[in-house]
């Protein structure tokens, strides 16, 4: 969340040097113009070098590289993809345009993808699994490793709230095939719109770069105009002037984590003064982005009032309980492709009902930068209104 919060002068010194060297706002070409300032190409190797990553891709948004990462990966009709109940309903958009299907598994009490349910979704079919550390939280991906690794399939990470968090000390994203961050207005860093990619196989960052251009392999021996093709593509092409602020949130990261994880102490000291209330909860190795704190009420009804409560001190939630319908896949009969793909594997009425019942009872208060001293006071008055 709280990129944005410390948009400063490190952002808007980077977009006016872009202007100061030609204006380009364009990644490739005006070779001459530009005066050297390749800000994409500087964001993806400066976000590559913080997760110890050989490279990365930057592309226009985290659905984006979700749906190119696909692509990278070859996965198309007839394909199965595998994926949480519990995601913003992107990264299931983003499998429904790679033309695959996506299969959706039950959260567990850490909120992320339940991996005791995968290997019953797996089918003949089955190509990927995409995990979702979701709302900060590493998924648990030992296990997830082990079910992709037997099963010969794919692991795409998205990363778009977990940018910064680590599993076993190392960066989430980086773990398994691919790695899909976001940086939209409401992600830890944010470039307005704006995404990237890593690979740990650089065949497949390779096949994103052309694919997210048109098919363009960009290669050197010829112009732009003549370029080398092996695959169609699309336009997912960031432009210098989101890299430009991107670069400048990037350094800012390990700062911006310190100060959340610090904040959301404050807010998990408070709760364990309810033995009624309880957090959800991590595994072992997690270093979670402490983007959002993420407690389990008694009931739904208990959740709804305590969001109530708090709304009445003048701190919102952040997606639980109030924004499920955006983010649980059990309310997406908008989706044909989702709802068929389930009836398909299983006859039951009511999909999710384990992820729904832990969602309609859990409460996510945002954590800011910049949290007031007395938000822990307002924790306690809410919950004590409630309970
Ligand atoms: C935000 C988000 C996305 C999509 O990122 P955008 O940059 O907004 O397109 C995908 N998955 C999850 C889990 C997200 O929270």
């Amino acid at each position: 969340m709280p990129g944005h919060e410390i948009i400063g002068e490190e952002e808007k010194n980077e977009v006016i040097s872009v202007f100061d060297n030609g204006s380009v706002l364009f990644r490739h070409g005006f070779d001459k113009r530009r005066n050297g300032s390749y800000k994409v190409s500087q964001f993806e190797n400066e976000f590559a070098i913080y997760h110890k990553s050989a490279a990365a891709l930057a592309v226009t948004s985290g659905t984006a590289a979700l749906r190119v990462g696909l692509a990278a990966l070859n996965i198309g009709c007839g394909d199965e993809v595998i994926t949480s109940a519990f995601t913003f309903v992107a990264t299931v958009e983003a499998i429904v345009e790679s033309g695959a299907t996506p299969i959706c598994v039950d959260v567990d009490e850490s909120l992320t993808i339940d991996y005791s349910k995968v290997e019953e979704s797996i089918t003949h079919s089955t190509k990927a699994i995409i995990v979702v550390h979701m709302l900060g939280v590493p998924c648990n991906m030992d296990e997830i490793l082990k079910i992709c690794k037997k099963h010969g399939l794919y692991l795409i990470e998205d990363t778009a709230w977990g940018c910064g968090g680590k599993f076993k000390s190392k960066h989430l994203g980086t773990l398994g095939d691919l790695g899909a961050y976001s940086f939209d207005f409401a992600k830890t860093i944010t470039t307005g719109e704006g995404g990237m990619i890593i690979a740990s196989n650089i065949e497949h960052l390779d096949r994103a770069r052309a694919w997210h251009d048109h098919g363009h392999e960009n290669n050197p021996k010829l112009p732009r105009w003549e370029d080398s093709r092996s695959s169609s593509g699309f336009n997912f092409r960031m432009s210098e002037l989101q890299a430009a602020v991107g670069i400048a949130q990037l350094r800012k990261l390990d700062k911006l984590l310190d100060k959340q994880r610090s904040n959301k102490s404050r807010l998990s000291t408070a709760l364990k003064s309810y033995s009624s209330l309880r957090e959800r909860t991590q595994f072992e190795g997690s270093e979670e982005t402490a983007d959002a704190f993420v407690f389990f009420a008694q009931d739904s009804q208990m959740a709804l009032d305590i969001r109530k409560s708090l709304c009445t001190q003048g701190i919102s939630t952040k997606i639980l309980p109030e924004a499920i319908s955006w983010h649980f896949a059990g309310m997406w009969s908008h989706i044909p492709e989702l709802v068929a793909g389930w009836q398909r594997r299983k006859n039951e009425e009511k999909p999710y009902q384990v992820t729904l019942d832990l969602l309609s009872k859990s409460v996510s208060m945002p954590v800011n930068y910049y949290m007031d001293l007395d938000t822990e006071q307002k924790l306690h008055n809410a919950i004590q209104q409630v309970i």
